[in-house]
């Protein structure tokens, strides 16, 4: 009993070591960029909801089939829910069948910037905004043609912006 209270103990204590790590590394890379809308923390709480906030700015995944924008099938825009810059297009936006608005390429090369994310054991390819490097989502390699790309990006960091489908 008691080496197995000590074993749960220690698992807890290491994943908790774990997770401040990541958070910290995380902070600490995306301290290093600088982008072009650029607020504090606080006034990114101001300007966001509670959902946006979570997402854009501390990289939460939204629950899967939660988002309106998943089943949207309008011509526009998807702009960025933090800084209002077109990132993807109706053009590119596929059924995916994963509860998340997916896309198979950004609205543009320069919309978008990525990096590897470890947060599971496996990198993944984390897709953020290039204007305010806001977190939209993932990029895995099982999207259709002609890219093969798949953008999974959580519908609560975009705003739909119905209309032209190209950012002028
Ligand atoms: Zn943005």
């Amino acid at each position: 009993m008691v080496r197995r209270d000590f074993l749960a103990a220690s698992a807890a204590a290491v994943t908790a070591a774990i997770g401040g790590g990541l958070f910290f590394r995380s902070a600490t890379a995306r301290a290093k960029e600088s982008y072009p809308v650029s607020l504090s923390e606080e006034e990114w709480r101001k300007k966001l909801t509670p959902e946006q906030f979570a997402v854009l700015r501390e990289e939460a995944t939204e629950r899967p089939f939660s988002s309106p924008l998943n089943n949207n099938k309008s011509s526009g825009l998807y702009v960025c829910a933090g800084c209002d810059t077109p990132v993807y297009s109706s053009e590119a936006k596929f059924d995916s069948g994963t509860g998340w608005p997916s896309f198979w390429e950004p609205v543009s090369e320069t919309a978008v910037g990525t990096r590897s994310d470890y947060k599971l054991i496996l990198p993944r390819t984390e897709v953020h905004c290039a204007t305010c490097g806001g977190h939209l989502g993932h990029v895995f390699n099982d999207g259709p043609p002609p890219t093969g790309k798949r953008h999974c990006i959580n519908g609560v960091a975009l705003n739909f912006r119905a209309g032209a489908t190209t950012a002028s």
